[in-house]
């Protein structure tokens, strides 16, 4: 059939509904990103808008304003960038899924969650060589059947260790024989994060009143 009438322009809101709960962070509807898989306690939807990514049920504001407060440490928060290159590039692999997270920050969603307690962000800096261990992470995640094993070994990340004895024995030997080979390759991805604003880890101070 020939189209020939415009595309109609249909705004977010119209896409709410009970599969599509609102964000906590502002409002828009949350849209489907990945099935749930071991280690998470549900399927992640993520908000178009701020980029806020939510494992299962959300907990409106309020649990997403908990969450971000047990990461910070007096006026600065350090969040795992749902917004970076790195996580656009490793999807379901991406490092910053890890057991008993459910809110995934952007720092968009951070400047939209703290505002509704009237507070805002004053700076949001590119954590380079976090960066680049979470970027290395996320490429090793793409070869093994496990998540963060690598990284939890060498500092303090949860791991998701793969089922099987032999499934792990094959994960520790990958994440030995591909690290520098990753490494070759994380360091331009990261960089290109950090220059473009979208680095994988990045801490936020924020104005307390
Ligand atoms: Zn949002």
């Amino acid at each position: 059939m020939e189209q020939t009438e415009a595309t109609p322009v249909v705004p977010l809101e119209a896409g709410a509904g009970p599969e599509n709960p609102p964000c906590p962070a502002c409002g828009e509807p949350l849209f489907g990103w990945i099935a749930r898989k071991a280690g998470l306690e549900g399927p992640v939807r993520r908000c178009e808008s701020c980029g806020l990514a939510i494992v299962g049920a959300p907990g409106g504001a309020e649990a997403a304003l908990r969450e971000l407060d047990s990461l910070r440490e007096e006026n600065v928060v350090r969040i795992e960038n749902r917004g970076s290159v790195a996580c656009a590039l490793g999807g379901a692999g991406w490092t910053g899924l890890q057991p008993g997270r459910r809110h995934l920050f952007t720092v968009e969603a951070v400047r939209r969650l703290v505002a509704q307690r009237d507070q805002i962000v004053k700076s949001a800096r590119w954590r380079p060589l976090a960066s680049l261990a979470s970027t290395w992470q996320t490429l090793l995640n793409s070869v093994t059947f496990g998540r963060n094993v690598a990284l939890a070994a060498l500092r303090d990340v949860p791991a998701v260790p793969a089922p099987q004895p032999w499934q792990r024995r094959i994960d520790a030997l990958a994440s030995i024989v591909l690290a520098i080979p990753a490494l070759l390759i994380a360091i331009p991805v990261e960089l290109a994060g950090g220059l473009s604003r979208r680095g994988a880890v990045v801490s936020i101070r924020l104005e307390l009143f």
